[in-house]
């Protein structure tokens, strides 16, 4: 765990969320500001801060993440009307939170920026 990573400390339950999955290595909780109807953060447990470091997941795990979006948006009822998956990576991307995630977004269309 990474010392003051929020989402470290959501992952561990010391700061609180509203979970929508929880399993092994992988989990899934609504962003604290949705941007949409269904907008939920998918994060490994494992601290790792952006996609450069992905590598330093086992390749399960980094699979699960993918695995769980879809399972997600499965069980928020958007998998039908579709749903966008997207990682801010770095500055220009706007990333403010340095521990991977990925952002499950649906309820309405979801245009390129
Ligand atoms: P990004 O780093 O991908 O640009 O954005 C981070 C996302 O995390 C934002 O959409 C923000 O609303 C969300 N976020 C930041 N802090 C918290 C928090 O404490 N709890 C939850 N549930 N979401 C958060
Ligand atoms: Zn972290």
């Amino acid at each position: 765990m990474e010392q003051d990573c929020i989402f470290c400390k959501i992952a561990a339950g010391e700061i609180e969320a509203e979970m929508v999955h929880e399993e092994e290595d992988v989990v899934a909780f609504k962003d604290i500001n949705g941007q949409a109807p269904v907008h939920v953060l998918v994060i490994p447990r494992q601290h790792v801060p952006n996609l450069e470091a992905i590598g330093q997941l086992p390749d399960a795990v980094a699979k699960r993440l993918f695995e769980v979006s879809s399972e997600v948006a499965e069980k928020l009822g958007v998998d039908e009307s579709g749903y966008a998956v997207r990682i801010n990576n770095g500055p220009d991307a706007g990333q403010e939170v340095f521990h991977l995630h990925l952002h499950v977004m649906g309820g309405r269309k979801m245009g390129m920026p």
